[in-house]
């Protein structure tokens, strides 16, 4: 009825307010932010919600969190004062075992996630591998095809404080193989939480994922509208359906996606300050109505009182100035948090040494590149890294600094997309060799399709030169 107005509740007439709650029967609400965060509830947020099953609404707890299975959710809530069922909580975890189980799925499932999901996927019969730590061993490079258990045909890829580079390595090994589904829960940046240390989400894995498997995952989550197909089997009006959250770029993107009314609150993660500058921008997706919390509501004033995780502002260290991402085999989750929270000081540098895929190498086993580090810091700290190694031209800045001349230089390279753009771009000649990543193959469709950048010269290997330059004794 406000149809993207950003209209403040509290400035509402009483007559305003009753139409508002008069013209919806179902409510979807997002948790964390709204109803509360992490484990502390949010003042006058239970009241609430029991306000709208006094009034007969319909509810159903839609979150993106893959970590708890749904009765964990039901008896979290209940113990914050909700009413709330089983059957009301619509998790992530749930979904994506609801999802491979609706399309019978019988393989084995490799989850690079938390229990919640493994509990969910146990419920409906589907077996799994990959909960838990997975740590680096010394020979990890050794990993051979045998590793790899021939009974999977999905990877799930949610929350996972174990996230480690061997579990980036079996997801994208077993992502090679085109049958292999890839799902994930969902793709938020990072989870709400006021002050200076940042926490990545499952955003940030999902994105290292697709780099170094080159693919693209389903995702269940908001702000796609699975939920909504899901709900509409129930019976779902999306036009007398209102989506509370407190993210635009998911909760209120869903509403809109799905046609339902969105209610926005500032006690999550979209803070007034960008909801200011989204509507002055007329940024879509812009909520219908907005509350600074939900208990305002019942105008029932609160301070919020979040509570903070084990990582503290002080456990930073002020004088870090830099950060700089390049290939680290001890990748971890609290890795991630320290270098998104590092660089949400904006004077931070965020300073990337190349951003390649994958190594090269033969056979089905795929061997993550430090692309996948940085795409990953890139989601959950929201900066695009200044990347030093090729193809970008820094190269080319400090060899002119050494008194290079671009048109009398040769550049030699395995790979088009690094090797021969970066010569492409600083003027040099080029020279493709096929004994690395870009193939014979690769190489005849970038041709036929004209695909730049395009080497000047090819071999198959670079010691065949010898044999050019002088057939007989192969040396100079
Ligand atoms: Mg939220």
């Amino acid at each position: 009825m406000f149809n993207q107005a950003v209209f403040n509740l509290h400035e509402a007439s009483k007559d305003q307010v009753q139409e508002f709650l008069n013209s919806f029967d179902t409510v979807l609400t997002d948790c964390d932010g709204v109803l509360w965060i992490d484990n502390n509830v949010l003042p006058g947020s239970a009241d609430a919600m029991n306000y709208f099953r006094e009034l007969g609404k319909k509810i159903f707890y839609v979150t993106n969190n893959s970590t708890k299975i749904r009765s964990e959710f039901a008896s979290k809530a209940q113990q914050m004062g909700f009413i709330a069922s089983q059957d009301e909580i619509l998790s992530t975890a749930y979904l994506a075992a609801h999802y491979l189980k609706g399309i019978g799925f019988t393989k084995k499932v490799y989850l690079l996630g938390s229990n919640g999901i493994g509990e969910e996927l146990k419920a409906v019969g589907i077996r799994h591998i990959g909960v838990g730590p997975d740590p680096v061993k010394p020979d990890y490079r050794a990993m051979k095809e045998s590793d790899l258990d021939p009974e999977v045909g999905a990877v799930i890829v949610g929350f996972d404080e174990h996230v480690s580079y061997p579990k980036f390595m079996k997801a994208a090994s077993y992502l090679a193989s085109k049958d292999c589904l890839f799902i994930a829960t969902n793709t938020d940046e990072r989870f709400p939480r006021p002050g200076s240390v940042i926490e990545p989400g499952c955003g940030t894995f999902v994105k290292a994922v697709e780099t170094c498997s080159g693919r693209q995952a389903l995702v269940l989550g908001k702000p796609n509208d699975y939920v909504k197909k899901y709900l509409e089997t129930y019976g779902l009006n999306p036009a007398r359906t209102l989506m509370i959250g407190d993210k635009c770029s998911t909760d209120i993107e869903f509403g809109v996606r799905c046609g339902f009314q969105t209610l926005l609150v500032l006690s999550g993660v979209t803070s007034s300050k960008e909801l200011e500058k989204l509507r002055r921008e007329n940024t879509p997706p812009l909520p219908d109505v907005v509350l600074p919390k939900l208990g305002d509501l019942l105008s029932i004033p609160d301070p919020v009182k979040p509570d903070y995780k084990a990582m503290n502002p002080s456990d930073l260290d002020p004088e870090v100035g830099a950060v700089v991402v390049g290939f680290d085999e001890h990748v971890s989750y609290p890795k991630f948090m320290k270098a998104a929270s590092y660089l949400a000081s904006e004077e931070c540098l965020f300073v990337a040494t190349n951003t390649d895929e994958r190594f090269p190498r033969g056979g089905s086993i795929v061997v993550p590149g430090t692309g996948t580090l940085v795409r990953a810091v890139e989601t959950c700290s929201d900066r695009k890294a200044f990347v030093v190694g090729k193809p970008h031209d820094y190269v080319r800045k400090y060899l002119e600094s050494c008194n290079l001349n671009p048109a009398r230089t040769l550049m030699i390279g395995d790979r088009c997309n690094t090797d021969i753009e970066l010569g492409v771009r600083c003027g040099f000649q080029t020279l493709l060799v096929l004994s690395g990543v870009t193939s014979n193959k690769d190489l005849e469709k970038l041709r036929s399709e004209r695909t730049p950048p395009l080497p000047d010269v090819v071999l198959p290997k670079l010691g065949d030169l010898l044999s050019i330059v002088s057939p007989t004794n192969g040396s100079l």
